[in-house]
């Protein structure tokens, strides 16, 4: 008996899970490997099992389709079409050339010690995206949160960050985040939104030929008018003021170029801040790989094949673009992996539907993107003694020094200067503030072999290489 293909899928989240089961359904034996000790991602987060919760989806939108999900996996893992590894934090994926196949090395455990490695003839990776950290006066300070956090904290841990909250920041997280909070008990003072709603007008075919998105944003308006939170627009948060924690924030009017001007500002108590500019894709695992980018995101074909062969990519790792996007793409990197794994030449008429609904949500997130970009000056704001790297305590008088007294002109440089990424996050949250403090482009996560950091003992006990 001939063994059937072997696919590995890196995420289970909404790509990750729409890839695996057009996959498996399809005759491959799929092994769906993610960080998270549940599938479901950062969109369909699930509460801790030992919580009990009794009615997650009171905190889910589109819980339909998590159900369907859940399901088909559950169907799979019993016939062992699918083999779901939780806890395995993948750190690199290693492409044999020639051979066609690839090995996926992760860490599993609690302290991530122990190596696993899974060989399989192709890989999808649906390892999403995670948002864009920008520093201003008093961030660090204990009840300033990321937007996400605050919501992973409430989908996940079933708890509030704090009684009153400010939502500020751009983009479309703000609004379920905002009208989670409110729906959960927390007084949310305000929704600040630093998007210039002049924007919209210009934006609004693309926008218009997605009917249920917009109306998913009316629904969550009249959330916010019947929690009562108030909605500042082309406002901007310029600093969270407490000593021991947060006690209030201060938010500025923004002018047509997105700087602050004399439109005034308004000084808001709260106890929590939850503040997001929007996301960026994870591509580490991608760029080792060798895999070329498209703008932020990994570059895919209309099979969402990469350039490296035996790689695809589906998913926010390919660009922003919310959950239903993640699942057309993840739907048709599964059918086209099944096809090319089978020998079979890929049939797009097959995934239709799938790719009409890809094309439409491209050009729908293409024109929020444009819409919700993080304000032109905000880098203007953030004074000398505010902390950028928070892992190694640089502040931005410091990378304001490498870069001008010092004559840094490229990130690399700016770190070995000051230390700034050198730390447990290797950059990820501190690249966009130094490349805009010091107008260096952001390095390409490529140069580095690790997704994450890997005890010697694991690489030690690595086989030698061919
Ligand atoms: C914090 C946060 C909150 C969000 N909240 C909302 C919301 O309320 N409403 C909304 O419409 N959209 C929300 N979004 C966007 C939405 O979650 C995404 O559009 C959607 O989940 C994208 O699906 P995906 O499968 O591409 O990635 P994700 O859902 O992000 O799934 C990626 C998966 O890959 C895993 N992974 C990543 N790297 C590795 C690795 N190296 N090893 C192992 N596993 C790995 C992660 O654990 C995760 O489970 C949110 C996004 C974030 C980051």
């Amino acid at each position: 008996m001939t063994e059937r293909p072997r696919l590995v899928v890196v995420g289970a989240g909404p790509a990750g899970l729409a890839g695996a089961l057009a996959a498996a359904a399809r005759g491959i034996g799929v092994t769906l490997v993610d960080a998270a000790d549940q599938a479901g991602g950062q969109f369909y987060r699930q509460p801790a099992a030992a919580l009990g919760a009794r009615r997650p989806q009171a905190l889910h939108h589109q819980w339909r389709a998590w159900e369907r999900l859940r399901d088909g996996l559950d169907r799979h893992r019993a016939t062992g079409s699918i083999t779901h590894l939780t806890d395995h934090h993948v750190w690199c994926v290693e492409r044999k050339p020639g051979s066609g196949g690839v090995t996926v090395h992760a860490l599993h455990g609690p302290a991530q010690e122990e190596g696993v490695a899974v060989r399989a003839d192709a890989v999808l990776l649906a390892t999403g995206g995670y948002e864009r950290v920008l520093p201003f006066p008093g961030w660090t300070l204990p009840g300033v949160v990321t937007a996400g956090g605050a919501q992973a904290m409430l989908k996940g841990g079933l708890v509030l960050p704090g009684r009153t909250a400010v939502v500020a920041g751009t983009g479309p997280l703000l609004l379920p985040v905002a009208t989670g909070l409110a729906a959960a008990g927390a007084r949310v003072a305000a929704l600040v939104e630093s998007a210039d709603p002049a924007a919209v007008p210009r934006r609004m075919a693309a926008l218009a030929a997605r009917p249920d998105k917009l109306a998913e944003g009316a629904g969550y308006a009249a959330r916010l008018l019947r929690h009562g939170v108030r909605t500042v627009l082309r406002h901007t948060v310029v600093e969270a003021h407490g000593t021991e924690r947060l006690t209030a924030v201060t938010v500025a009017a923004l002018d047509r170029g997105g700087r602050t001007g004399p439109g005034g500002s308004l000084l808001i108590p709260c106890d929590t801040l939850a503040v997001g500019h929007g996301m960026l894709p994870h591509t580490d695992l991608a760029e080792t790989l060798g895999c070329t980018l498209s703008g932020t995101g990994v570059r895919v074909d209309d099979e969402q094949r990469t350039d490296v062969p035996g790689v695809w990519a589906a998913g926010e790792t390919t660009g922003i673009g919310g959950a239903a996007l993640a699942l057309a793409e993840g739907h048709i990197a599964g059918r086209s992996i099944a096809a090319r794994l089978r020998g079979a030449p890929a049939d797009p008429r097959r995934w239709a539907a799938a790719a009409r609904a890809r094309t439409r949500l491209r050009h729908f997130y293409a024109a929020l993107d444009a819409v919700c970009e993080p304000p032109a000056g905000w880098a203007e704001q953030v004074t000398d003694d505010t902390l950028v790297c928070r892992c190694e305590e640089v502040t931005a008088g410091e990378v304001r020094t490498a870069a001008g007294t010092l004559g840094a002109c490229d990130p690399r440089s700016v770190k070995l200067l000051t230390r700034a990424g050198m730390g447990w996050c290797q950059g990820r949250m501190c690249a966009p503030a130094v490349a805009a403090l010091t107008g260096c482009p952001p390095l390409p996560a490529g140069r580095r072999p690790f997704a994450r950091p890997v005890p010697l003992g694991v690489l030690a006990a690595l086989p030698e290489p061919d």
